[in-house]
């Protein structure tokens, strides 16, 4: 899940590792395997040669370490999360660990009754805000956890006060002459509030419900409900005309007769409508927002090079003139005569190995945005006006038709655009990739695979195609979710990516792994290797776990993950494909803004294959039978989607 894929794992191990699996062939699994295969008499005689030890048990050369581990400590209960002092906004929390199955394990005096076959449990607890002590006991063992659950709503203002934290703006901003500054703040009910800037007095109201919404990985849990806001509300808005720097708004409160007043923490500055600013984009591809900070929505990103007049500041980021917004430090800023504007004139394709590209000659590298749907590509170029009378297209492998058309504007601040609508002859669309070379837009266009058909193809169809498999996480610094023993997911996304390897290798494709052993490796560094091999498609292994408010112990399934629309069509086929041939819960299809989600080269789909805490599913997720018909399921699902998108 995103959260696991951020570089350090926040499940901390505090206790070692612990293996209580137990030596015996589950029945459920053992049937489970007869009646879902067509291959069901192979099957029991595979299972039965490899009923041993190790049938059950996690892939002998990965664990060897937290084996000597456990046995050098002789304990028998573990819990992998939360660790001891852990602090959480969460109303309650899961307790993620195993203990030998012969006996109990209670908590407060309490039995967890539901465990697996080999001992594991996930029960969720409520949460006091402040501390909460849980003693956790299994024959003569014990583990004291204190849980802190802090408030998630702002503090209430306490006294004749403004809430701590809530005026704003919170941070240094700039804004355009004429334009509409809001401010808002956190005071005691029936109070009069007001905001003094550049000797302008800006009375603020009181707002009828105010609701927060809970953060995105509520859709992980499905519960995305607004909630209503403690507090009492103000908000107020005003116009400033004159440039310059206006300094902290003062807040003033009154109430029952008495006044404070009180600074915001940043400062409001208006500026120039005749010095511009302008930022030029100075990394690979800029990531251009909604909104001034990482909570806003993505855009398009905008290539290096790009262009655009600076209309805002908000803390360290920049609103550009075409809407979007980017970090300051991805660009370059100078002052210019005028904002950049282009004309743009004509477009040239060409054919290029595997792919269509199309020139756009421009006088400055324009923002762009790019909208992907079914059987066509629209580019955007905005602040740019069309003097267009001829474009080259010849009849195209990939291109059915080119279409444009100019975005008229009445006034010179906000500029024209031109879009241009590319129809396609196929369905599947496998990548593009924008980058200006100079002045001159290059937008490519990826053709379909060039999957060889004929005898070979009967017994290797994906010859011709290159597949990149990213195994999840990896090295110590980033273990991934953690499972109820402590196993990490990074070695089961090495263990499944490579048993997909050999799968895909035995039907003809190329494959490429972002990472073969315990690499360290940044989402980032994924991303780049994705951009630089350039494979057909790139499929990122994981396993899932939950946010603390999650039920960790009736959440279990596939889950797959795609962004570019290009992606979708995979990800709902292999979704459907794995939880079908493989008799598996679906946990869900998920558009998701994630970095292996991200990349527009090739269509990109990331797998949460199962959840490593819950503890009947990890059973399963650590069964070496089931991890082989997994990877099976997954190379049998890839072929059957490349042929039926043909
Ligand atoms: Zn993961």
């Amino acid at each position: 899940m995103k959260q696991y894929q951020l570089k350090k794992n926040n499940m901390v191990n505090f206790n070692p590792p612990l293996m209580a699996t137990k030596q015996v062939i589950n029945p459920k699994v053992f049937s489970k395997i007869i009646a879902s295969s067509t291959l069901g008499l192979m099957i029991l005689f595979g299972v039965i040669s490899t009923i041993c030890p190790n049938a059950m048990s996690q892939n002998n050369g990965d664990n060897n370490q937290l084996q000597q581990d456990s046995e050098s400590t002789q304990k028998s209960l573990f819990i992998a999360y939360p660790s001891p002092n852990h602090q959480t906004t969460s109303d309650r929390i899961f307790f993620i660990g195993t203990a030998t199955p012969e006996a109990e394990v209670t908590v407060n005096g309490k039995v967890i009754n539901e465990r697996s076959r080999s001992g594991h449990f996930a029960p969720s607890f409520p949460l006091q805000i402040g501390e909460n002590i849980f003693t956790v006991r299994h024959q003569n063992e014990e583990i004291i956890l204190k849980i802190t659950r802090n408030s998630n709503q702002p503090p209430l203002p306490i006294g004749i006060a403004f809430s701590q934290d809530s005026l704003t703006p919170a941070k240094d901003i700039a804004r355009m002459p004429g334009e509409l500054i809001c401010f808002q703040a956190i005071a005691p009910p029936n109070a009069n509030i007001s905001v003094l800037l550049a000797a302008q007095t800006i009375p603020l109201l009181s707002q009828s419900q105010v609701v927060n919404l809970p953060g995105n990985l509520a859709v992980l849990t499905g519960d995305n409900q607004p909630v209503p806001s403690a507090g009492e509300y103000y908000q107020g808005c005003a116009k400033a005309e004159t440039p310059g720097e206006l300094g902290q708004p003062e807040f003033k409160l009154s109430v029952r007769g008495k006044t404070v007043t009180q600074k915001a923490p940043g400062k409001v500055t208006i500026l120039s409508p005749t010095t511009f600013e302008v930022a030029e984009v100075t990394v690979e591809e800029g990531v251009a927002r909604t909104g001034p900070s990482t909570t806003y929505s993505r855009l398009t990103p905008l290539p290096k090079g790009t262009k655009a007049l600076i209309t805002g500041k908000e803390a360290d980021y920049l609103r550009l003139d075409y809407g979007g917004w980017i970090k300051a430090d991805e660009t370059r800023i100078f002052t210019d005569a005028a904002p950049p504007r282009s004309v743009i004139r004509s477009a040239i394709a060409r054919q290029v190995q595997g792919a269509t590209e199309i020139r756009f000659p421009l006088q400055v590298p324009v923002p762009i945005t790019v909208e992907q749907g079914d059987r066509y590509l629209t580019l955007t170029l905005h602040n740019t006006t069309a003097q267009t009378d001829t474009i080259r297209l010849d009849d195209d492998p990939l291109i059915e038709r080119l279409d444009w058309y100019p975005i008229l504007t009445s006034t010179v601040e906000n500029e024209q655009a031109v879009r241009y609508k590319f129809y396609l002859k196929t369905d599947q669309q496998w990548g593009y990739k924008l980058k200006y070379d100079g002045t001159t837009l290059l937008l490519t266009l990826r053709h379909p695979p060039a999957v060889q058909s004929g005898i070979v193809s009967r017994y290797k169809p994906l010859t011709g195609m290159k597949i990149l498999i990213d195994a999840g996480h990896g090295s110590e610094n980033d273990l991934g979710a953690t499972s109820p023993t402590g196993y990490p997911e990074k070695n089961v996304t090495l263990i499944v990516s490579k048993l997909l390897q050999d799968e895909l290798i035995e039907r003809g494709a190329r494959v490429y792994m972002t990472r073969k052993a315990e690499e360290d490796l940044y989402p980032k560094d994924r991303v780049e290797m994705i951009n630089q091999q350039v494979p057909d498609l790139a499929l990122s292994v994981h396993y899932n776990a939950l946010p603390d408010y999650g039920d960790a112990l009736n959440t279990q399934g596939i889950g797959t993950f795609w962004y570019h629309p290009q992606a979708h069509s995979l990800a709902v086929f292999l979704h459907n494909y794995l939880v079908e041939k493989l008799d598996r819960p679906s946990y869900g299809v998920f558009w998701n803004n994630l970095a292996l989600t991200r990349p527009a080269i090739a269509p990109s789909v990331l797998l949460e294959l199962g959840f490593m805490i819950n503890p009947y599913e990890f059973e399963w997720i650590m069964n070496s039978q089931e991890q082989q018909k997994l990877a099976k399921a997954l190379a049998d699902g890839i072929v059957e989607w490349v042929k039926s998108s043909e």
